[in-house]
């Protein structure tokens, strides 16, 4: 994003706007966290902005500060359509294509307005008016910290803003371990924390507010957990009736794939996670190193994501996928050793 092009958005916000702003379908901490910081902020401009989420997130997510101003497609639709035919800007955050939108897509391709895209994805379509998208960032959090610093307004970086930022940073990174963690992340990390967000409060409201069952799923998922040694990986599957058997709430299986990636000498970790409802099997898969996940989910799983990090989906079956997953590893088998 250029002087130009920041120039022309701080005009454009110079006068009150109706603002919509999207995150991805099944949002996590980065897109509720992103969305919402830029709601505090746009809303204390004077704008009349909200956020509008595809469908439903985990509860760990549900004590962000303006949380209970989000609408959701899904529970929700007459309402969010005419929001979004009415706004005068939509901002899309934290991915980089409509169909990540889930039902949300026909809405908005079809909606003809200012696109603005803030986003840290690979390959990033080109359906926006502005696009601030930059594959080398921890996350959309921090983008929006450097869209505010752009616009010349980090003092109004509050105590509500700088934790929503800090939630989506610290997730993203899995708490500011991976490569996009950078010198500069920390420098902002430690501005939020001068500007009110509670880092140890933050930990804990995210990390620390398991249910028995959820552990009791993870019990699962490890007792699941094959290793394929000769190509450096691991994956775990869940069924439906595991997740029935243990009360499945959104979100309860998020992160587990990293403990595929824990076992020493492994590169590459898969989860694969039925879901009868949508009649597919999610998946996600994380790397380490020089394999690139986003392709791999690109080429044969629909999806695509991070380098290191990446989700996509199967219509086959649990069995069926994971088959598949396993007959696709010998033409990887060099990439996984290197
Ligand atoms: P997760 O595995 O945590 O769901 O997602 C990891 C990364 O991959 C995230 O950045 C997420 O946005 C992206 N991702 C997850 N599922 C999909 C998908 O189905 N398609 C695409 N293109 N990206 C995905
Ligand atoms: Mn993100």
């Amino acid at each position: 994003m250029n002087t130009t092009e920041i120039k022309e958005i701080k005009e454009l916000l110079n006068t009150p706007k109706k603002i919509v702003i999207i995150p991805h379908k099944n949002p996590d901490g980065d897109a509720i966290g992103s969305t919402l910081a830029l709601h505090h902020y746009l809303s204390g401009l004077g704008h009349h902005s909200v956020v509008i989420t595809p469908n439903n997130y985990p509860t760990f997510l549900k004590w962000i500060p303006g949380e209970d101003t989000v609408l959701t497609y899904d529970n929700d639709r007459e309402t969010v359509v005419s929001k979004i035919k009415e706004a005068d800007i939509i901002f899309t955050l934290d991915f980089n294509h409509l169909s990540r939108s889930g039902h949300l897509e026909t809405v908005l391709a079809t909606t003809d307005t200012t696109f603005i895209m803030i986003d840290h994805h690979q390959q990033p379509d080109t359906y926006a008016t502005f696009t601030y998208s930059d594959t080398g960032m921890s996350s959309t959090c921090q983008m929006v910290y450097h869209f505010i610093d752009k616009l010349g307004d980090l003092d109004k970086i509050n105590a509500d803003i700088a934790t929503c930022i800090y939630v989506g940073i610290m997730t993203d990174t899995g708490s500011f371990r991976f490569r996009s963690t950078t010198s500069n992340t920390h420098r902002v990390l430690a501005d939020l924390i001068d500007r009110g967000a509670d880092n140890t409060a933050i930990h804990e409201k995210i990390y620390d507010t398991n249910t028995y069952s959820r552990l009791q799923l993870q019990g699962v998922a490890l007792k699941n957990l094959k290793i394929l040694p000769e190509y450096n990986a691991a994956y775990i599957t869940i069924s439906q009736k595991e997740l029935d058997d243990h009360n499945f709430k959104k979100g309860d299986t998020e992160g587990f794939v990293n403990m595929g990636l824990s076992l020493e000498g492994i590169k590459f970790a898969a989860i694969f996670i039925e879901n009868k409802n949508e009649k597919i099997i999610k998946i996600s898969l994380r790397s380490k190193g020089d394999f690139s996940v986003n392709e791999f989910s690109r080429n044969h799983f629909e999806g695509g994501g991070h380098h290191n990090a990446a989700g996509g989906k199967s219509d086959l079956s649990l069995k069926e996928t994971v088959e598949k997953f396993i007959s696709i590893l010998p033409d990887y088998k060099n990439a996984l050793h290197s």
